[in-house]
């Protein structure tokens, strides 16, 4: 079968694979709609988590089951499902510690274009289908469902660290389609005042779209100084970063209030060390709590933002400004997620209606 894949840190490329076979918990799945993921990005340009040859790209998938294993109940070809970013190992003793992420070691859980092929391929393989596949309603478009599988759970998982409350004024660095979907869980969980710092007119104008109530601009000076200007010199309650460089925990801890909270869903892709200023941390004795996480994956997490989906409660759709048909584009939608020309959010491959 054919796949688009890392081929060495810095090159990309199609290649020729095996198809994968099942084994009694697992299915094959073909893709019908993928998106690239600015993980790919890092992981492939930067080098950010080591070196990878000719392992298939991507992690965001909605597809069609070809084949199960033995065991598998709940799920036979011809179903449709959405395919979370995060595969977890659920037989691992870990699990029970309630970090399926981790399951298998640290970050091991984020099977697809890390430990093993991704969903770049005409065929993939899903490890413990049971537990990991959804089934996707008709009514969910494809380029909407394919928007669950990392981007929702992602975004939504720097809303979740960040316990906001209700009420809470939260700013969102980074307003790519991660924190466009910080920014609609942010307004999910009841934040008060939400203010989203990016560029781009374009990530502006779906910020607004998704919930916020004020726009930082990076680019007109310090991100600090503007968001204390905006709060009379108090700071925010939580602050989620979604985007920036290494310094961005530095800034979040500065304009984060004593008691707040500083969840980081971004993948810093660079550098050995994130620094964070000491008198800004109050020498260490703030109570400014700082939370990293991957996203949840699984079948549940799936169901439930499915779930927020179909009850219209959001609209991932309008984070798919490029849509293309035809398995061929995979290579060119990847690309573009490195270079990010004004107008994109989310480019997303459909492979089959
Ligand atoms: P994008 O590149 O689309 O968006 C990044 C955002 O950050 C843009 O709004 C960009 O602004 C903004 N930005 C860039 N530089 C700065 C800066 N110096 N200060 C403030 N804002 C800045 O990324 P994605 O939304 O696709 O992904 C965000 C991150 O999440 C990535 O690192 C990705 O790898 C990671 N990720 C993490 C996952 C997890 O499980 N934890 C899962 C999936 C992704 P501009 O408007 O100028 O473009
Ligand atoms: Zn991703």
């Amino acid at each position: 079968m054919k796949g688009f894949a890392m081929i060495k840190i810095g090159q990309v490329g199609w290649i020729e694979k095996e198809k994968p076979k099942v084994g009694p918990y697992d299915a094959v799945v073909r893709p019908l709609a993928v998106a690239p993921c600015t993980s790919d990005i890092h992981t492939v340009f930067e080098g950010a988590i080591g070196e990878r040859y000719n392992m298939i790209l991507g992690h965001e998938a909605v597809g069609e089951v070809v084949e199960v294993g033995s065991e598998v109940k709940d799920f036979k070809p011809g179903d449709r499902v959405v395919v979370p970013a995060i595969t977890p190992d659920w037989r691992i003793l870990e699990v029970q510690r309630g970090f399926h992420q981790h399951s298998g070691g640290m970050l091991a859980g984020w099977k697809f274009s890390n430990i093993k092929d991704g969903v770049f391929a005409e065929f993939f393989h899903v490890n413990d289908a049971d537990m990991n596949l959804a089934h996707l309603p008709e009514d969910i478009p494809l380029e909407k469902a394919v928007m669950i599988s990392d981007m929702m759970t992602t975004g939504f998982h720097g809303a979740e660290l960040a316990e906001i409350g209700l009420g809470d004024t939260v700013a969102v660095i980074g307003i790519g389609p991660v924190g466009l979907m910080a920014v609609a869980g942010a307004k999910l969980r009841g934040a008060g005042r939400i203010i989203a710092v990016g560029s781009r007119p374009a990530l502006i104008e779906a910020a607004n779209f998704y919930g916020a109530t004020d726009i930082v601009n990076y680019k007109n000076g310090d991100i600090v100084e503007q968001v204390m200007k905006l709060t009379d010199g108090k700071g925010v309650d939580r602050v989620i970063i979604a985007g920036a460089g290494p310094d961005a925990i530095d800034k979040a801890v500065k304009m984060v209030k004593p008691g707040g909270i500083v969840a980081n869903v971004n993948y810093f892709g660079e550098g050995d060390v994130l620094p964070i200023g000491r008198l800004d941390w109050g020498a260490g004795m703030a109570h400014k709590t700082i939370k990293g996480g991957l996203c949840p994956g699984g079948r549940l997490r799936m169901e439930k933002l499915i779930d927020l989906v179909r009850y219209n409660r959001v609209d991932p759709g309008k984070m798919a400004t490029h849509v293309f048909r035809g398995f061929e584009h995979i290579e060119k939608a990847l690309l573009m997620m490195k270079d990010k020309q004004s107008d994109l959010i989310k480019p997303v491959v459909i492979i089959e209606e």
